[in-house]
């Protein structure tokens, strides 16, 4: 019988368990993808440390790179940009499955529709298996966006096409256009740096990044960040560091990548006149934020929120991708030295360590 190497996660403070699954056929609409590589995102570090819960045993990674192993009767034989699929093809695809007819969906929120499946996320059960990027194989459900890539591109960058970039390029588009706008990136991790670089290509005139760490600033600098802000105890704070940039104009697109309140809220109180802040980095419980209506009023501020993307942000995070992956060193930010079977100790070090991302090769 063929099988698939899965790792499986059942609770916090456990060990991954190792086991080899039947893979099954491609049912209608489906494709059986040969996983090549995942890294570890923030969200996987969060389930593994109990800080979010999913239904458990489940296949953690989202942020997947494979190759078509089979496809199914009815599957799709065309990308979403239109190239042909075949076995044999390397492919990204959506963190999400749901019905394109959806209200949701047509609204352009797909990944919220009533039928969402998302992998990475879902629990194991006899009937749905090999939904996530820490085994040898996924099962793509009928209505999953999926991408060809032909492109000669590390597999560690290519893998965080569906999370990291796709989310960015989201987070973009809520900003409205950052051509010749002073951009402000709050919280210097993966998001940041791809936010910084991907404002960087869209032409922005001056990017800003905060963040409490020296390291993670000093990284910013080779993705396309002009100034840095260091933030933390004794140093001043946010709206009193931009305050004092006298020679760069007013902050009008603010991406918040850190999810901390007290930097959202610094964040809103420095934005200029029309400013958009766009908040993806709170995806987590935490305290409320206050909000000056008042100064939301008199400065025309908008605020926006964004959990994944849809369709339109993940082409244009592959697209991103293909043109830029060169001008950036984001394979840099990718620590590219375990495999399946080191599973547990690829989480601890992605705990324990500041590297960006941990990667696994499966
Ligand atoms: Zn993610």
């Amino acid at each position: 019988m063929h099988t698939s190497l899965a790792a499986l996660f059942d609770s916090t403070g456990t060990p991954f368990r190792l086991e080899a699954v039947a893979v099954p056929a491609p049912g209608p609409g489906e494709i059986l993808v040969r996983n090549e590589y995942t890294t570890l995102c923030r969200s996987d570090l969060y389930t593994y440390l109990g800080k979010r819960t999913e239904k458990t045993p489940t296949i953690l990674g989202h942020e997947i790179i494979g190759r078509i192993a089979a496809l199914g009767p009815d599957a799709p034989r065309s990308d979403c940009r239109g190239a042909a699929l075949r076995v044999g093809d390397r492919i990204t695809w959506a963190i999400y499955a749901s019905d394109p007819c959806s209200c949701m969906a047509r609204a352009g929120i797909p990944q919220k529709a009533p039928d969402l499946f998302k992998y990475g996320h879902e629990q194991v059960t006899a009937s749905s298996h090999l939904h996530g990027g820490l085994a040898e194989h996924c099962l793509l459900r009928r209505h999953t966006p999926v991408a060809r890539i032909d492109a000669a591109i590390p597999l560690p960058v290519l893998a965080l096409i569906n999370c990291s970039f796709a989310t960015v390029a989201g987070s973009l588009r809520l900003a409205g256009s950052v051509a010749d706008r002073t951009v402000l990136i709050t919280g210097a991790g993966m998001l940041g740096l791809v936010a910084a670089a991907m404002c960087r290509a869209a032409g922005a005139r001056r990017i800003l990044a905060a963040d409490i760490s020296t390291d993670r600033l000093t990284t910013a600098l080779r993705f396309g960040v002009d100034h840095t802000l260091l933030l933390g105890s004794g140093k001043p704070d946010l709206q009193t560091q931009l305050a004092a940039q006298t020679d760069i104009a007013p902050v009008t697109v603010a991406i918040d990548c850190s999810g901390v309140p007290e930097t959202m809220e610094a964040v809103l109180r420095s934005l200029g006149i029309g400013g958009t802040a766009v908040l993806i980095g709170a995806a987590f419980p935490q305290r409320p934020i206050q909000v000056d209506a008042e100064q939301v009023v008199r400065r025309l501020l908008t605020i926006r929120g964004l959990h994944n993307y849809n369709l339109d942000d993940f082409i244009t995070a592959i697209s991103f991708v293909e043109q830029h992956h060169n001008r950036f060193p984001f394979a840099d930010l990718i620590e590219d030295r375990f495999s399946l079977v080191e599973v547990d100790a690829a989480f601890a070090h992605a705990v324990a360590s500041s590297a960006h991302r941990v990667g696994i090769r499966t």
